[in-house]
C-alpha cells in the first residue's frame, strides 16, 4: 500500500485516500452498534462479578430468605460495583506479579542497573486516550522512552509559559539527553474534536478548552484547507495536521532548535490509528532556516505500517 504520510507540513497526508478510509471504517467497524454491544458486555460483566462474588455469596447463605429479598436494586448495584472494583484490582494485582516474575526477574540484572538512573534515547508525547498507549502499541521497555502524555499530544510554545509538558521536554532533551522526541497522534481523538468544536465565545474556564486551545493554528489551517469535507473527516486532517503543529511548536525552544541544527537532538511525528491498526511515521527535515510563523517544514523517512 503507498505510504499517505506527508510530504510537506502543508500537506500532511493523502487527502482522497485517508477520506476513502475513514467512509469505508467509520460505521462498520466503531459505529453505534458496536458502542452499544461494549455497553452491554460491561453490564453483563458487573451482573457476572454480582452473580458469582464469593461475598455476596457467603451473605446471601448466611441471611434469612426474607432479609435477602428485602436488598433493594441501588443497594445491589452499589455492592456489585464494590465487587467490580475488587476485581479489578485483584487482576491488577497478578498483572503485576506476572510481571515481576517474567519481567523483573528474568532481567533482574537490567532492571539493577535502570535504578541507578535512565537513559532514554526517546521521548513520546501521545495523547491520554486510554487506547493509545505507545509503551503498548510501540513496544517500548523500561529505560527506553521517557513519556508525557496530555489531551490531544499538544505541544504549547515556548512562549506559552510553563506546563507539565514543556517541563517534561526540558529534563529529557537537557537533563536525559534524548536522541529523539516522537509526537503522537491517533485516530478519534476526543481532544482534537474537543479543538474542533471550538467556538471563540465559548466559556473559558473549561480546562479542556484552555488546554486544547494550544492547538487553534492546527484547527484554523484545517477549517480552511478541508472544509468541504464532512465533519469527521476534518477531525481527522486535524489529528495529523496538529501533530506537525505540535513539530513546529517544538522548534520555539531555543535549546530544542540548537540540538536539532547540531543534528544532536531528530523531531519525528507519528500517526496511530487503531480502527485498521496503522501507523505512520515521519521525520521533520530541519535545514535551519529561521522559524517564522505558519511556517512550514519539509519532512523526510516516512513509514507507513500496515
Ligand atoms: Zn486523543
Amino acid at each position: 500500500m503507498a505510504t499517505p504520510s506527508p510530504t510537506t507540513f502543508s500537506q500532511p497526508f493523502n487527502f482522497s485516500k485517508d477520506v476513502r478510509r475513514t467512509t469505508l471504517k467509520t460505521s462498520t467497524i466503531f459505529g453505534p452498534k458496536l458502542k452499544s454491544g461494549e455497553i452491554e458486555h460491561t453490564h453483563l460483566r458487573l451482573l457476572t462479578s454480582f452473580m458469582t462474588g464469593p461475598r455476596l455469596e457467603l451473605k446471601a447463605s448466611k441471611d434469612p430468605p426474607g432479609l435477602t429479598q428485602q436488598l433493594d436494586n441501588s443497594r445491589l448495584e452499589s455492592l456489585a460495583e464494590t465487587e467490580n472494583v475488587c476485581d479489578f484490582f485483584e487482576d491488577l494485582k497478578h498483572r503485576f506479579l506476572r510481571f515481576k516474575k517474567r519481567k523483573f526477574k528474568e532481567n533482574l540484572e537490567h532492571f539493577q542497573n535502570l535504578a541507578q538512573g535512565q537513559a532514554p534515547k526517546f521521548m513520546i508525547i501521545a495523547c491520554a486516550d486510554s487506547r493509545v498507549c505507545p509503551s503498548n502499541i510501540l513496544g517500548f521497555q523500561p529505560g527506553e522512552a521517557f513519556v508525557v502524555r496530555n489531551i490531544a499530544n499538544l505541544v504549547p510554545t515556548f512562549e506559552s509559559g510553563p506546563s507539565e509538558t514543556n517541563a517534561a521536554l526540558e529534563f529529557a532533551v537537557n537533563a536525559l539527553k534524548v536522541e529523539n522526541i516522537l509526537v503522537i497522534g491517533h485516530s478519534r481523538c476526543g481532544g482534537i474534536r474537543a479543538l474542533m468544536s471550538m467556538q471563540d465565545e465559548e466559556d473559558s474556564s473549561s480546562f479542556i478548552r484552555s488546554w486544547v486551545v494550544v492547538g487553534k493554528n492546527a484547527s484554523l489551517i484545517t477549517k480552511s484547507a478541508a472544509s468541504n469535507l464532512s465533519f469527521d473527516q476534518q477531525c481527522r486532517h486535524c489529528e495529523k495536521e496538529s501533530v506537525n503543529h505540535s513539530l513546529s511548536n517544538l522548534l520555539t525552544y531555543p535549546w530544542i532548535e540548537e540540538k536539532v541544527a547540531r543534528g544532536e537532538l531528530f523531531v519525528h511525528g507519528g500517526y496511530y490509528d487503531f480502527i485498521d491498526c496503522t501507523f505512520e511515521k515521519w521525520t521533520l527535515d530541519y535545514e535551519g532556516g529561521n522559524l517564522e510563523k505558519n511556517s512550514r517544514f519539509a519532512v523526510k523517512n516516512q513509514f507507513y505500517w500496515c
